[in-house]
């Protein structure tokens, strides 16, 4: 009896499997921006995907992975129109090869983030709703942001969370210098530093002494340097909350 069961689910297993990887959606991620947070992001995907379906199960990921000398170029220069252009087709690309839908797995580039959702007929998955969703689940209202200068001084992504009802706070003129300095010349660049996880220690302590309940890591790379151990305030780690949003679209029914 216990043997004809262990035939049977032997049978079983592989028509159970081909179902579930036929009904899960392929998820397209634009990386490379830097490639040291894509990994990030192809990892929790995966797991995640094993961890809720069991078994041998991994994502079905489509990626194109930019150049980031490219894309750092193109912001330096104000290029955001070129830059609309390269992730525009990018998404095409990916919505071409079976994509279900697209993530940007970087905040800066969600500035552009209208324009690629017009190129495509699929889903953009932004990572702004992801945040945004943990935030209110946690119950802030008036969170620390930090990311690179762009995210921080520019309107596209504080303007975003405060459409969801969330007070961002960013630090002062050297601060951001500070932290758009280690996210490019060091994370981005796959060099972990203690000295900077105490710089932005320190800069988290000054935005929570104004108000700051939570802290967003709004840079994809940050989840390197910082995690909930190292701050007293609730972190949103903008990688993780993107990559499980993803997985949620790729597994619903
Ligand atoms: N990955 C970073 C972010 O989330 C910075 C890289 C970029 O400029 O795209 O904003």
């Amino acid at each position: 009896m216990a043997n004809s069961f262990k035939v049977l689910r032997h049978k079983m297993l592989p028509i159970i499997c081909s179902i579930v990887s036929r009904t899960m959606k392929s998820i397209g991620l634009i990386g490379g921006m830097s490639w040291e947070s894509t990994v990030l992001y192809y990892q929790t995907i995966n797991r995640e995907v094993a961890h809720r379906l069991g078994g041998l199960h991994s994502g079905r990921i489509q990626l194109c992975s930019l150049d980031f000398a490219q894309v750092a170029a193109g912001q330096q220069a104000d290029d955001w129109d070129g830059l609309a252009r390269l992730l525009g087709a990018a998404a095409q690309g990916l919505a071409h090869a079976g994509a279900d839908c697209v993530l940007i797995a970087t905040n800066t580039m969600h500035k552009v983030a209208p324009q690629v959702q017009a190129a495509v007929s699929v889903p953009l998955l932004h990572i702004a709703d992801a945040t945004a969703a943990a935030i209110g689940r946690a119950g802030c209202r008036r969170v620390a942001l930090l990311g690179t200068r762009y995210t921080m001084e520019q309107p596209f992504y504080r303007e975003h969370l405060a459409r969801a009802g969330i007070e961002t706070l960013v630090p002062e003129a050297a601060d951001r210098n500070a932290v758009h300095q280690i996210i490019f010349d060091e994370l981005c660049r796959g060099q972990v530093l203690d000295r900077s996880r105490q710089t932005l220690q320190a800069i988290v302590e000054r935005l929570a002494r104004q108000g700051a309940e939570g802290v967003v890591l709004g840079c994809t790379e940050l989840p390197l340097l910082l995690g909930p151990a190292d701050v007293p305030l609730p972190v949103f780690d903008t990688t993780t909350l993107h990559a499980l949003a993803a997985v949620d679209f790729a597994l619903a029914p």
